[in-house]
């Protein structure tokens, strides 16, 4: 199990944190953390949909301490750093009513979570979600999976192609020296060298619901959305290390 309270004191220390409320069962509530930086163009980074997905939430938590003054003056950050607590703490995918957050994103939805979250949504540059890929991602009843990846690839939904930056975050996880998927599909998706671009290369049904984050965002608040897979087979401080380059390289280019 993460220890969140240690997690948790972090990041409600961090400069600009507000609680947006709290989340859970009815006996354990935990709040929702919200993190509010710098000036310039709007960028989002969300970590911890998935409570079993925990590098994102490190991964976020090492960028506010290392590397945000860098680009403070450029971007105003909004950031949820832990979208399920309960699940973190859990050490589960749901969230405390069974609900996968990732297919919850629409009105009315019944995830506390997702309400609370859309409430604070504004236009974006761009989006980034940090998730995890292993034997537990895909084992809803719905979405049984054969495969699962055992190296880093991503998912960039952008229509306009001289925006994209997928293939130069592949080249910089690459010279980190961690492996990238290659494999041509991945979850019915074409995989383009570890980079599955929306929308046409959608194969699966569940983007096309709309109700992922990435889709979500993508229809309402950017033109530009990622989502980060880093295996959780991996050591914790190389998928640390694959989230933070990616957040870098999109940083960067723009
Ligand atoms: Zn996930």
């Amino acid at each position: 199990m993460t220890d969140f309270k240690v997690i948790a004191h972090e990041i409600a220390s961090q400069e600009g944190c507000t609680t947006l409320g709290l989340v859970g069962s009815a006996e354990e509530r935990y709040p929702l953390y919200q993190i509010k930086r710098g000036r310039g163009k709007k960028v989002l980074i969300s970590a911890g949909v998935h409570g079993d997905e925990p590098a994102g939430v490190h991964a976020i938590l090492r960028f506010l301490k290392e590397e945000i003054q860098k680009y403070e003056d450029r971007f105003e950050f909004t950031i949820f750093p832990c979208m399920n607590p309960y699940g973190l703490v859990k050490s589960t995918k749901r969230n405390a009513q069974d609900l996968n957050i990732n297919r919850q994103f629409k009105e009315g939805s019944a995830a506390e979570e997702v309400n609370l979250i859309r409430a604070q949504l504004e236009e974006y540059e761009f989006t980034m979600d940090l998730h995890e890929t292993g034997p537990d991602s895909f084992m809803d009843p719905d979405e049984p999976s054969e495969e699962h990846p055992s190296a880093f690839y991503l998912w960039e939904t952008c229509e306009d192609k001289d925006l994209r930056v997928g293939t130069e975050i592949v080249k910089n996880i690459e010279k980190m020296g961690l492996p990238v998927c290659k494999w041509p599909t991945i979850y019915d998706d074409i995989n383009n060298g570890g980079v599955i671009w929306y929308p046409e290369n959608c194969g699966t049904p569940i983007y096309a619901a709309g109700t992922t984050f990435e889709a979500y965002l993508h229809a309402h608040h950017t033109k530009q959305a990622f989502t980060i897979e880093t295996p959780s087979g991996w050591k914790l401080k190389d998928r640390i290390l694959a989230h933070i380059v990616s957040l870098r390289t999109v940083l960067d280019k723009k």
